[in-house]
């Protein structure tokens, strides 16, 4: 892989996460049928949506990845104290959607100080793998800090096994695909998981596309393996509804990965917050130069 392909592939992913974001938000927890009736097949960026957000606006999926992103480059490595004080500041910033996980655990540090939660049954959204995609993109050769800070990253708010076992999954995939390695490769990642906790098992799919991690983790696995253009990934992730704006982007992640963001549509690329842009280009290109 020369420095070219893995920037390509490295920025795929994040500006692809992003546009799944901000294409998924639109029909965020509506139903097949009810995008169906309503769009026929939502494939633009278009905004709306239960947030009324702007055309190109992005949600907390991207806003989080970028406060973990930030805190990894201000302070050249891991520092899991400026991870959560982003975690704050982005939650003062009065964004438009926050988790209720997400939030009861970034209040906890805000008035306790303490860094992570006990384990608990209901911390098995999808609300810490979303947001993990810096922290894939700054250990790219470093498996052990990658592990590591990923669980550390994911406690702040949400402890719970399906949840790691999530987390790490699809970054690792992420990973494999940055290094230019291929599908069977993505394939073994996803079968360790599925041996792991059986209830990750995506094919058949089930149809399921809500919050919780194992739903997620289908939807997401079985719209990349099934289709073969970042596009159509991107298109029937989203059209699948529920969390769909957090689906899209995790399909997005994997698919600008492996396509590179040279294959992500120029009108889906243009109509994106171009702050948000900027911000993501910028970071790929600190976060990959590897502390
Ligand atoms: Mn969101
Ligand atoms: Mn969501």
């Amino acid at each position: 892989m020369t420095t070219e392909q893995i920037v390509d592939k490295a920025l795929g992913a994040y500006l692809g996460f992003a546009c799944g974001d901000a294409l998924g938000a639109t029909v965020e927890f509506m139903s097949p049928k009810q995008i169906q009736k309503r769009y026929g097949v939502h494939r633009d960026i278009i905004g709306g949506g239960w947030l009324a957000l702007e055309a190109g606006q992005v949600t907390d999926d991207t806003q989080m990845s970028l406060a973990l992103g930030q805190a990894i480059i201000d302070h050249q490595g891991w520092n899991l104290q400026a991870v959560a004080d982003n975690f704050v500041a982005w939650l003062q910033s009065d964004p438009p959607d926050v988790g209720t996980t997400c939030r009861r655990g970034i209040t906890r540090y805000r008035d306790s100080g303490e860094l992570f939660g006990l384990p608990r049954d209901d911390d098995a959204g999808n609300g810490a793998c979303m947001r993990n995609l810096p922290v894939v993109l700054s250990t790219l050769n470093r498996p052990d800090c990658f592990k590591l800070w990923s669980l550390q990253q994911s406690h702040i708010t949400h402890n719970h096994p399906l949840s790691d076992a999530a987390t790490l999954t699809l970054g690792r995939i992420v990973n494999r695909l940055i290094n230019g390695r291929d599908i069977t490769a993505c394939k073994q990642e996803a079968e360790r998981l599925i041996g792991e906790y059986g209830e990750f098992a995506y094919a058949p799919y089930p149809g399921k596309a809500s919050a919780y991690i194992v739903d997620t983790v289908q939807t997401v696995l079985h719209y990349f393996f099934n289709t073969d253009n970042f596009e159509s990934c991107l298109i029937a992730t989203v059209n699948q509804g529920g969390d769909a704006d957090t689906t899209g982007a995790l399909a997005g992640m994997l698919a600008g990965a492996k396509y590179g963001a040279g294959q992500i549509p120029e009108r889906w690329l243009t109509r994106l917050d171009q702050h948000v842009v900027a911000q993501i280009r910028q970071q790929t290109l600190e976060l990959i130069r590897n502390f």
